[in-house]
């Protein structure tokens, strides 16, 4: 297909007048349509991140790259992807909505990937594998040995999500991205960023692979308004990284008193923002909070996460509050 190609990126150069895409000439912070290729964002990006533009795709969310790798990279009704569960809904979702089969290859018990399982996979109807690490429900980062050895047999592209990677001490594998042709990383600005509201999602892997996303993404995918918020993040990252240290301190804290509940069996180890914990009575646990106005992710129906909640850390404050209410119905 040819891309639709929009009337500013038609034009490259310097003018004065621009009478190119009916807008309303009046001149207001918003009567001009946005950069289409982002470039001022994606550099300022590139610098942080190491790394060059062309290895950049920037999305409305990641969720809209989640969307996008699916509709370029598999034929509806004939291709299929692989997913790890228990693990984030939208890549499920997603592949329903575009008509893909879905073959699950569950996560083992420790919430590692079933290396062996996947490494049999020869069948190139199989286009992507999804993994995400830090894995969304369970917390935890998924081996850097398992990864590479599942990236290296998978006869398709991985995309690897790390939208939880700066709560975590392992690396990224976007420096990896030239050794792994057939590799994606997802990040976000939604989570530690603190940028949720602005929907700017980040896919990182080969020039070849990005230019097949910007072909075919919505000519304006990210608003001026959101576009100047993430600028305005990205000129200071010292309060955000001292927001870092706070979260991971109080996930560290959170988990140790809440295995002080008899009614809490686990809290597995996590290296994101949010802590799965497996109590006696989840249920229970859930709706009793709920009516007292403090909501979690009930996560006790995924494989493997009978009995779980996930709880995103908050600040002090709402921590407090939460263990607070817990011991007023919990013995
Ligand atoms: C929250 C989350 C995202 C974020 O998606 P955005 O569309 O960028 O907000 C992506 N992947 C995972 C695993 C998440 O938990």
């Amino acid at each position: 297909m040819q891309s639709y190609a929009s009337a500013r990126a038609e034009f490259s150069g310097n003018a004065k007048v621009f009478l190119d895409a009916n807008e309303n000439p009046f001149e207001s912070k918003y009567n001009r349509y946005p950069d289409p290729w982002h470039q001022e964002l994606k550099e300022k990006l590139a610098a942080y991140k190491n790394i060059a533009t062309e290895y950049i795709f920037l999305g409305n969310g990641s969720d809209e790259a989640i969307d996008l790798l699916i509709r370029a990279f598999c034929n509806p009704g004939l291709d299929k992807i692989v997913l790890c569960t228990p693990t984030y809904g939208m890549y499920k979702v997603t592949a329903a909505l575009n008509d893909i089969e879905v073959q699950n290859i569950p996560l083992l018990e420790n919430f590692q990937p079933d290396t062996e399982s996947i490494q049999k996979i020869k069948d190139v109807s199989f286009k992507l594998l999804f993994l995400c690490s830090p894995n969304n429900p369970s917390g935890n980062c998924l081996s850097t040995e398992s990864i590479s050895k599942i990236i290296d047999s998978f006869p398709g592209i991985v995309v690897l999500d790390e939208a939880y990677i700066d709560f975590a001490d392992q690396r990224s594998f976007i420096n990896r991205l030239d050794k792994c042709q057939n590799l994606v990383v997802l990040q976000t600005l939604s989570k530690a960023w603190g940028m949720a509201g602005i929907r700017i999602g980040m896919a990182f892997a080969n020039p070849q692979i990005i230019a097949v996303l910007n072909k075919i993404k919505a000519p304006y995918n990210i608003s001026t308004p959101n576009m100047e918020a993430a600028l305005n993040v990205l000129a200071n990252t010292q309060p955000m990284k001292k927001q870092i240290s706070e979260i991971v301190e109080q996930r560290n804290h959170l988990s140790a008193i809440l295995l002080g509940f008899n009614e809490v069996e686990r809290v597995y180890p996590s290296d994101a923002n949010f802590l799965l914990v497996k109590f006696k009575d989840a249920k229970y646990v859930f709706q009793t909070l709920c009516e007292r106005g403090i909501v979690l992710r009930d996560r006790s129906k995924q494989v493997n996460c009978e009995h779980c909640l996930r709880i995103t850390i908050g600040t002090p404050k709402e921590n407090e509050i939460l263990v607070n209410t817990l011991s007023e119905f919990l013995k």
